[in-house]
C-alpha cells in the first residue's frame, strides 16, 4: 500500500502575496493527480494533515523556539522574534503559522510512522521536505522542520535512514541534525553555497564524531544540467545507497533544481526528475518522500505529479485533464502538456569541469568513509 496526504486543508494558509513560497502549488498538484485517477486507485490510501504534538517537535526543536512561535502566531508582540529567524521576508509570522508547521509535521511523521510499521511501501507528503528550520530558528521559509521530525520518528523504530535531498538548496537544517551520528546518512545535492542560500552544503561538511563520513555534500556550480545530475547520481548518490544500506529511505523532493525556476540558477530536467524517482523506487526500499522547494508552480506541478504515478507505476498520458486547466487559469497557468518541451543541452565545459573535478574528489575522500 502507499500512503498519500492531501494537502488541501493547508491552502488557508499564505505566506504573502509577494511571498515565493505558494501553498495553492499544493492544491493544483493533488488535484492534477487526482483528475488522473492517482487518488482513488486500488492500492492507494489518502490521509489529511494532524498536527505534531509540541512533545514531537520538541525531538529537534526547543521549547523556547515553540513557544515563541506560538505566541507569535496568536498575535502578540515578541520582542525577541527576530533572533528566531522569524518576521524577515523569509520567514513571515502570518496568521496560522505555528498551526501550518505542525500540521506539515505531523503529516511527514504520521508517513514515517507509517512506513516504518510496514502499514506502507511508499509515503509522500507534497507538503513536507521543510529542510531548513534549525532547532531554534526559522530559515528559508521554514519554520518546523518536518524532515528532521520525521526521521527521529523513523530512528525511534530502530531503522537506519537514507537522506537524499535533491532540492537546489543545501538541507542544512537536517544535516545539522544528524551531524554526529551514523544512524542517517544524509545525502544533499544543491547549487553551489558560494551562489546561493544558506551558504552552506561544502564537500568538506561530511560529519562529525561517530557521524564522520555520513554526511556527504555534492555542490554544483549554476547550469549544472543532465550530464552533471546523472554522473553524480551513477557515481555518488546510488552508490552511497548501496553501501550504507539503509532500512528506509527518505527523499526531499524540492523542484527548484528543475530548469526555470524563479528562486535557483541549475538546469536539471523534468525528465532526469521521473528517472530519479524510478532510480528510488527501482531500490524497493521503505520510502518516505517529501516535497521541498519550487518556486516555477508549473514545474512543481509537474515533478510532483510525474512523482506520484511512478510511486505507483503508472505512466500517464502527457494530455492534461481539460479540468485541471479551468482550475490553473485562476492561478494565471496554463500547462500544454504535462512533460512539456524541454531541450536536453550539455552544460558548458567550465560548469562540466568543475563538477567532475566535485565528483571524483567526493568519489575518493567521502564516499570510502560509508560503512554498512
Ligand atoms: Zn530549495
Amino acid at each position: 500500500m502507499n500512503v498519500l496526504v492531501d494537502p488541501r486543508t493547508l491552502l488557508e494558509f499564505n505566506f504573502g502575496d509577494y511571498h515565493p513560497f505558494k501553498t495553492y502549488r499544493l492544491g493544483l498538484t493533488y488535484d492534477l493527480i487526482d483528475l488522473y485517477g492517482l487518488v482513488s486507485r486500488e492500492g492507494i490510501t489518502v490521509i489529511e494533515p494532524r498536527a505534531a504534538t509540541e512533545e514531537e517537535a520538541l525531538a529537534f526543536h526547543n521549547e523556547g523556539y515553540l513557544e515563541v512561535l506560538r505566541l507569535a502566531d496568536s498575535g502578540m508582540w515578541v520582542p525577541n522574534l527576530f533572533s528566531h529567524g522569524l518576521g524577515s521576508g523569509d520567514n513571515p509570522v502570518f496568521p496560522g503559522v505555528y498551526e501550518w508547521g505542525m500540521l506539515v509535521a505531523g503529516a511527514s511523521i504520521d508517513c514515517a510512522n507509517a512506513v516504518a510499521a510496514g502499514d506502507a511501501s511508499i509515503a509522500f507528503n507534497m507538503a513536507g521536505g521543510l529542510h531548513h528550520a534549525m532547532p531554534a530558528c526559522a530559515s528559508g521559509f521554514c519554520h518546523i522542520n518536518d524532515v528532521a521530525l520525521a526521521i527521529h520518528a523513523l530512528l525511534a523504530h530502530g531503522k537506519r535512514v537514507v537522506y537524499l535531498d535533491i532540492d537546489a538548496h543545501h538541507g542544512d537544517g537536517v544535516q545539522h541534525a544528524f551531524y554526529k551520528t551514523d544512524r542517517v546518512l544524509t545525502i544533499s545535492v544543491h547549487q553551489d553555497g558560494h551562489t546561493i542560500f544558506p551558504g552552506t552544503g561544502f564537500i568538506g561538511e561530511m560529519g562529525q564524531d561517530a557521524g564522520r563520513g555520513y554526511a556527504m555534500n555534492i555542490p554544483l556550480h549554476p547550469g549544472a544540467r543532465d550530464d552533471v545530475y546523472e554522473r553524480v547520481f551513477s557515481e555518488l548518490v546510488f552508490p552511497a545507497v548501496d553501501r550504507y544500506k539503509p532500512d528506509i529511505v527518505v527523499t526531499q523532493l524540492g523542484a527548484d533544481a528543475i530548469i526555470g525556476d524563479l528562486v535557483a540558477s541549475l538546469g536539471m530536467s523534468l525528465a532526469l526528475f521521473e528517472r530519479f524517482v524510478t532510480r528510488v523506487r527501482d531500490l524497493e526500499i521503505p520510502w518516505l518522500a517529501l516535497g521541498g522547494g519550487g518556486y516555477a508552480v508549473e514545474n512543481v506541478v509537474r515533478a510532483w505529479t510525474l512523482a506520484w504515478a511512478r510511486m505507483n507505476d503508472v505512466e500517464l498520458p502527457d494530455e492534461i485533464p481539460a479540468q485541471w486547466q479551468t482550475e490553473a487559469a485562476r492561478y494565471g497557468l496554463a500547462l500544454g502538456s504535462l512533460r512539456g518541451s524541454q531541450a536536453d543541452e550539455p552544460s558548458t565545459h567550465r560548469v562540466l569541469d568543475t563538477a567532475n573535478h566535485t565528483i571524483d574528489t567526493i568519489k575518493q575522500d567521502v564516499l570510502p568513509l560509508i560503512n554498512p
